[in-house]
């Protein structure tokens, strides 16, 4: 999700702020109307520290992006014009970048070199024009983003060639779409020079659509990306509830009040199907009929699996979001991960990458405030001392000299919660920061965990 924030401090004078998915804000703009963008605004920061800076100002216009996926059901020859669309783009890409790594040229004149190509293959004039030259926004997209990693000193190398299985999406950006709710089954989304598409409209769409993205997954099925800007709802005032979320690998998650969620073994099941399609894969001929069909079906078992982990992690950060107004979360070390060999280690790993950042983003429209402490010893501090006490990973229970007794994950979320109240937090009252006798929750369910932790690797 991006947030568009516009407010009008005067008459005379306006500013945008442009906010990632996070609520990080990516950067800001101050303008004179009916001029262009005159001065970059420096500031970096979260969206809660923008609405405390402007609280009292008139915010006129706060509009925020939000997109929303829906399935698309084409028919046979709609596919075939989706897929051509979608092939013509990749054209237009290659022919981009190939012009563009003879000689560096600045995006607009670039645009222009498109009727060029359009020229010399007048077929591309079948496709929504919008849509080609949103390949160029596209190429320099990737190109702010190699300089940006760039910048910071990483390693990049060049922009690749891209080939047919690489691509995937094509956009209709501001025009050349609309939709056309009927009360059959399906509605219709009509795409320029395309068709109607029917498709299942699940979920009412706020706002102005800007924009639509087609995508094509791997097992066949095409999706599509409507993004929509709408004005955010005054939020309804909520009682100050705080909670500090401990992330683990025998329960997902533990938090401070004692609840907690088993990390949910979904790809047991999924697992299976998966080596069976592997396996048929695995028998079949190259270039085959059946290599590709049984291809799309590997593919189909494997979004099935993302599929199964996205809803759990939805509902678990929307319940958090919904309930709490500050929620307290580790800081994972995003880099340290992508080191970790263990595949199941993996997995996990970024299903929590994944639910911090479902969480902040969820936090953000909710109007809750969620705070990432340091996480290093956690698990070893006592949450009602602070002394350390060394464990060993089987050692489920917290034993402290201070008489203090209680499941470990429990302790480091009280432990997350404590820290992250003394991060400096203004005006900012924690519910409960005491620590909870054992067995205080009705919803801690007291298992012997050391035995369900040895029980096999857990998979999410
Ligand atoms: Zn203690």
């Amino acid at each position: 999700m991006v947030w568009v924030i516009r407010t009008f401090i005067n008459p005379t004078f306006a500013s945008l702020f442009v906010l990632g998915h996070t609520g990080r804000l990516l950067y800001s703009l101050g303008y004179f109307p009916g001029r262009f963008p005159v001065f970059l605004v420096g500031v970096t920061g979260h969206w809660t520290c923008v609405r405390e800076a402007y609280r009292g100002v008139n915010l006129a216009k706060v509009c925020m992006i939000r997109t929303y996926k829906f399935r698309l059901y084409p028919t046979p020859p709609q596919e075939k014009k989706l897929l051509w669309t979608l092939d013509r783009c990749r054209f237009v890409y290659d022919a981009l970048l190939e012009r563009f790594s003879k000689k560096k040229i600045k995006q607009v004149d670039l645009q222009h070199f498109i009727l060029e190509i359009k020229r010399k293959h007048p077929e591309l004039c079948d496709a929504y024009s919008k849509v080609l030259q949103y390949e160029n926004y596209r190429l320099f997209a990737h190109l702010r983003v190699l300089s940006g990693l760039k910048r910071k000193g990483m390693k990049v190398g060049k922009l690749r060639f891209k080939g047919k299985a690489w691509f995937k999406t094509f956009t209709y950006n501001q025009s050349g779409f609309k939709i056309i709710p009927r009360n059959t089954r399906y509605d219709l989304l009509h795409l320029s020079k395309i068709d109607k598409i029917p498709f299942i409209m699940h979920r009412e769409i706020e706002g102005k659509i800007k924009q639509v993205t087609i995508k094509k997954h791997a097992s066949g099925r095409w999706f599509a990306f409507v993004a929509a800007e709408s004005t955010t709802k005054p939020l309804p005032a909520r009682d100050e509830k705080a909670v500090g979320i401990d992330l683990g690998i025998t329960n997902f998650v533990f938090d401070s009040d004692g609840h907690r969620e088993d990390s949910p073994k979904i790809l047991g099941k999924s697992l299976k199907r998966l080596r069976r399609a592997q396996k048929r894969l695995s028998r079949t001929k190259k270039g085959s009929r059946n290599r590709e069909k049984q291809k799309r079906r590997v593919a189909r078992v494997h979004e099935k699996i993302v599929d199964q982990r996205n809803d759990f992690l939805h509902k678990l950060s929307r319940g958090y979001a919904k309930t709490y107004t500050f929620i307290a979360v580790e800081a994972l070390n995003i880099h340290g991960m992508i080191r970790s060999s263990f595949n199941a280690r993996n997995i996990m790993d970024a299903s929590w990458a994944c639910f911090v950042r479902m969480l902040e983003y969820k936090a953000e429209s909710a109007g809750t405030r969620v705070i990432k402490v340091d996480p290093r010893g956690t698990t070893q501090t006592c949450s009602a001392c602070g002394r350390k006490e060394k464990k060993e990973l089987s050692q489920r229970t917290h034993e402290c000299e201070c008489g203090f007794v209680m499941d470990r994950d429990f302790n480091s979320a009280l432990e997350i919660l404590k820290r992250a109240v003394g991060q400096g937090l203004p005006e900012f009252t924690p519910v409960e920061t005491g620590p909870l006798p054992l067995g205080v929750s009705q919803s801690v369910k007291q298992e012997p965990s050391s035995k369900r932790f040895l029980t096999g690797s857990p998979v999410l």
